[in-house]
């Protein structure tokens, strides 16, 4: 699916360099690394602050509760999604409310969310999936009518555009995860926060380091949920990185559709508003398991997200939905897959990839 070892290896030299100066200099957790890649981070966005945590999961936890959000409050989601996104919401004692999404860009459907606003409702949480933004000007004016907070999860979308603005500038405050796999990825656990909001980025940081305004002074009840030196030196290095990384996946998506028109499979769609960044490369198709099948023979890997949207996941069950809820999540469920997409992929590769899948809609579909 991904080959972090090809990435590893282009900045090898630098990124093995600069781990053993953060060893050297014994500052582990947070400290300048860290405050350096923040403002890098910041400065990538395009917004006043960055607010670096321990994972993308924390970073959606960590804003949700420095908004004040807590037991008795909704948060508005799609259900189409990561479980983090609502985990996040349920962790504060909030009710996340699902919304289905649309066909053509997975995202959340805008022209659902109005009919989901109660007088409890408190914040909109878009997720920009595999890469591509949600419809954040319907989001915006559906939040601004109701007063509601808008926060991003923007886990998948490092670097992409709606508009020509950044993904991850549209809202209140954005999260990003930097888990390995990601399009920014650390060697370990990481995520950020980015706002405009400087009151959220102070208590931000204090959330993230046990409450503390100065040390062993606890203003507030915190978390330890820091990001360390050796994370945020590597990440310093691949962000410089990021732009280019994301130009290849858009090739390489390119190439794809190129060798998939006209098949019988449902392709990514690039919406008119979308600068996507490919994340993932998401196909839809019947008899998905077969290809999967067929591609495994060939030594090639394969991913569904998701196989089961969030509403109908037995952790959810306390919330009472039920299958046909959303439809158009429910058939997506079993129809999407993931084909390999990283930066370091090959022209080569995808040839074998697309004349397995190629083969398989001859003799399957
Ligand atoms: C990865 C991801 C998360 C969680 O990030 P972690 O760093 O793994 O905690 C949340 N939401 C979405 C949409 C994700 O893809």
């Amino acid at each position: 699916m991904i080959n972090l070892k090809a990435q590893y290896n282009s900045i090898k030299a630098k990124v093995n360099k600069d781990i053993i100066n953060v060893i050297k200099s014994t500052q582990f957790i947070l400290g300048q690394e860290v405050e350096k890649f923040e403002e890098d981070f910041a400065k990538y966005i395009g917004t006043k602050y960055a607010v670096s945590v321990a994972s993308g999961t924390d970073a959606l936890h960590l804003t949700l509760v420095a908004y004040n959000i807590s037991k008795d409050d909704e948060v508005i989601i799609p259900t189409f999604t990561f479980a983090a996104t609502a985990f996040a919401i349920a962790y504060t004692g909030a009710k996340p409310v699902f919304v289905d999404i649309t066909e053509g860009s997975f995202n959340i459907n805008a022209t659902k969310i109005e009919e989901k606003i109660t007088n409890r409702t408190k914040a909109i949480m878009p997720v920009h999936l595999y890469g591509q933004s949600a419809d954040m000007d319907e989001i915006n004016r559906i939040a601004k009518k109701y007063k509601l907070l808008v926060i991003e999860d923007a886990c998948q979308s490092h670097g992409a555009l709606y508009k020509d603005k950044k993904v991850g500038t549209l809202g209140n405050a954005a999260c990003y995860s930097f888990y390995p796999s990601k399009s920014l990825g650390a060697y370990g656990d990481g995520g950020a926060i980015v706002t405009n909001d400087a009151g959220i980025a102070t208590k931000l940081k204090m959330l993230r380091n046990q409450g503390q305004e100065r040390r062993y002074f606890h203003t507030m009840i915190g978390f330890n949920s820091r990001l360390d030196s050796i994370q945020a030196t590597i990440l310093r290095t691949k962000l410089r990185h990021l732009d280019k990384w994301n130009k290849a996946r858009r090739k390489l998506a390119e190439t794809y559709n190129k060798l998939l028109k006209g098949l019988p499979i449902g392709l990514p769609e690039e919406m008119d508003y979308a600068y996507h960044t490919y994340y993932l490369y998401t196909i839809k198709l019947q008899k998905r398991d077969i290809l999967r099948a067929m591609l495994k023979n060939a030594g090639v890997d394969s991913a569904v997200h998701y196989d089961m949207p969030l509403h109908l996941q037995e952790c959810f069950k306390y919330l009472g939905y039920k299958k046909g809820n959303f439809p158009v999540a429910e058939k997506l469920s079993g129809d999407v897959l993931s084909i390999p997409m990283y930066p370091e992929l090959s022209i080569k590769q995808i040839e074998l990839i697309t004349d397995i899948i190629k083969k398989f809609c001859k003799e399957n579909l």
